[in-house]
């Protein structure tokens, strides 16, 4: 019954609805005319021809007509009674059959099935809701955003500016709710008050106004904003926002410390509490073709090799591992101990990179940057649209699949080529082009959608960066706390208390990275840490260790050793 109210409230809320309801009205009015005055002529005609009726079969003769029942019971004898019999058959199948089904579908059942899907989008979420997340955007960053909220066992809700587009969200199975996004009331209704953060990635403008509303209703929320500039980045800070998130320019930057240039500097790709997570490659070193047992790298420097890149993710090393120049190591250790890593393995034959980026859009212009910043000289970009590259003299005007255009930008002497427009589709042609073009290039690309990159990988790409992956873990760590790290690889660093099964123990007897793929990076026992920790060490019976590893790994470690009393890891292991 509340439902139905709702609907009807909903009906006649709706300015077209109400338009609609009043046709509807004039022609049951024009309808109902008819049929009177159709009985009145049958009564006239009737004594004409010296039959006499009564009102009511007056009445019950023009609808078995109008509805073209006509029983036969009553009829006319004369020309003019049978002429007027076809003009209200005529008149009723137009009206009755034509024009009422017509008008009652178009101007009130489909309003009303509008409505009453409308009523499932919300726009007010229940008193009880806690710990949730507001998202004001649908985007492709969300989209890997609340799967992994899912997992972690927070409720989400997407805010839509219409109901049309709640429903759209609703159909395909996302949470969603409807609400002006500068209207501080939609923010009380969503329980701003209980919520565990509010993320924006709408244009920077809108961010901007939504950040500043909600900063007002809940001063203490992590509020994360997307920005597309610096000045919009100060904004959004002065807005009041905890993060902002300038995705471009990481999505950059990242791409850039990727180009194979036999720089063996380690380059920082997380900070936990002061445990650092740092990307090395080994080309020029004297460590290629050592195998990783032989390298020393930890008894000279104290850095722990967790893995190594492959195309992306995340390859737990291991003792045999054979380093060649294409390996880049990924090592955790003190801020010293990778000073101490960085002095003691130097270049000794530094590669001189030529790279050619694809596209002059923000991350192309990030990318441009960051290489810039990291001395590379060899550089060149071809754009299509001119204004985006003004003020770049190594910018190469025109499409990068025409062979003029290539011959320009000196792609044959190209060593690395980055690829980074927002649009998957032309990044995969792209991709398949220049692979088949040159076999030994290194092909860098960037996708916004999660699910393209395999399809990336596929087409020739050597390394896939998603933007959506970049985003999602970004806000992720923020909404985990300091305790926990996701890289945008997938790789995380997560704490565990010590569990009875592993209290007391060797670390080379426990052979945890062999069993689940996770590795021990750090021992924490009462306010006291060892980073990197040897095999020889033995676990203190209390405590908690810190583990790397990706996601499934960090699964296979939860369901093998079952850790508790880390209350993010508690509610993660009761929902699977
Ligand atoms: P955005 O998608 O905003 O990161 O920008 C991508 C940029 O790449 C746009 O400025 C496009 O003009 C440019 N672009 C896309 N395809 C090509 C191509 N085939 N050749 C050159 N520039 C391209």
């Amino acid at each position: 019954m509340k439902g139905l109210i709702s609907v009807v409230t909903a009906v006649l809320q709706d300015g077209t609805s109400r338009g609609n309801l009043k046709s509807l009205f004039r022609l049951l009015l024009v309808l109902f005319g008819l049929v009177v005055l159709f009985s009145v002529l049958f009564h006239l005609i009737m004594l004409r021809e010296g039959q006499e009726h009564s009102w009511i079969t007056g009445f019950y003769w023009t609808l078995t007509v109008m509805t073209t029942l006509g029983f036969g019971d009553i009829t006319f004898k004369g020309d003019l009674g049978r002429l007027f019999s076809v003009i209200v058959l005529v008149t009723g199948v137009i009206y009755l059959l034509v024009l009422l089904p017509f008008t009652f579908i178009e101007f009130f059942y489909a309003p009303w099935m509008r409505a009453q899907a409308a009523s499932r989008a919300p726009r007010e979420l229940p008193a009880n809701i806690r710990q949730h997340v507001i998202l004001t955007n649908h985007d492709a960053v969300a989209s890997a955003l609340i799967p992994m909220l899912e997992k972690y066992g927070h409720p989400y809700v997407v805010l839509c500016s219409t109901p049309r587009d709640a429903l759209a969200l609703d159909e395909r199975g996302i949470k969603s709710a409807v609400g002006d996004l500068d209207d501080p009331e939609t923010y009380s209704k969503m329980r701003i008050g209980q919520a565990a953060m509010l993320v924006t990635t709408r244009d920077d403008m809108v961010n901007v106004n939504v950040t500043f509303t909600a900063r007002e209703l809940a001063p203490h929320l992590p509020i994360v904003a997307s920005a597309g500039s610096s000045a919009s980045r100060d904004v959004l800070e002065l807005a009041g926002a905890t993060l902002v998130l300038r995705l471009e320019e990481m999505m950059g930057q990242a791409l850039a410390r990727r180009i194979t240039i036999g720089d063996s500097d380690s380059h920082l790709i997380g900070n936990l509490g002061g445990l650092h997570i740092a990307e090395a490659s080994a080309l020029g070193t004297s460590l290629v073709g050592l195998a990783l047992r032989d390298s020393q790298i930890r008894s000279r420097t104290g850095v722990n090799v967790i893995g190594t890149w492959n195309h992306g993710s995340l390859e737990i090393a291991d003792a045999d591992l054979a380093i060649t120049s294409h390996t880049v190591f990924v090592l955790a250790g003190t801020k010293r101990q990778l000073e101490t890593f960085d002095a003691t393995f130097t270049t000794q034959t530094m590669v001189k990179p030529r790279v050619l980026i694809i596209g002059g859009g923000r991350v192309g212009r990030a990318t441009y940057r960051a290489l810039k910043s990291l001395d590379v000289c060899g550089l060149s970009i071809i754009e299509r649209n001119a204004d985006r590259v003004r003020g770049i003299p190594e910018a190469i005007i025109g499409d990068a699949t025409e062979m003029e255009v290539l011959k320009q930008a000196s792609a044959r002497e190209a060593t690395t080529l980055i690829i980074t427009t927002h649009d998957d589709d032309t990044n995969v042609a792209l991709t398949i082009f220049f692979r088949r073009l040159r076999n030994n290039l290194q092909i860098l690309a960037r996708s916004t959608f999660d699910r393209n990159v395999p399809t990336l990988r596929r087409a020739g790409a050597d390394l896939v960066l998603s933007y959506a992956a970049m985003g999602s873990n970004t806000i992720l760590n923020v909404l985990r706390g300091s305790d926990h790290l996701l890289l945008a690889e997938g790789v995380n660093i997560f704490p565990a208390a010590i569990p009875s099964s592993m209290a007391g123990r060797l670390l080379s007897e426990l052979d945890v990275r062999t069993q689940t793929g996770c590795s021990i990076i750090a021992v924490e026992k009462g306010g006291e840490r060892i980073t990197n920790p040897p095999p020889d060490f033995r676990l203190p019976s209390t405590g908690r260790i810190f583990l790397i590893g990706d996601l499934a790994a960090e699964e296979r470690f939860l369901k093998k050793f079952k850790p508790g009393l880390v209350p993010a890891l508690r509610r993660r292991a009761m929902k699977s």
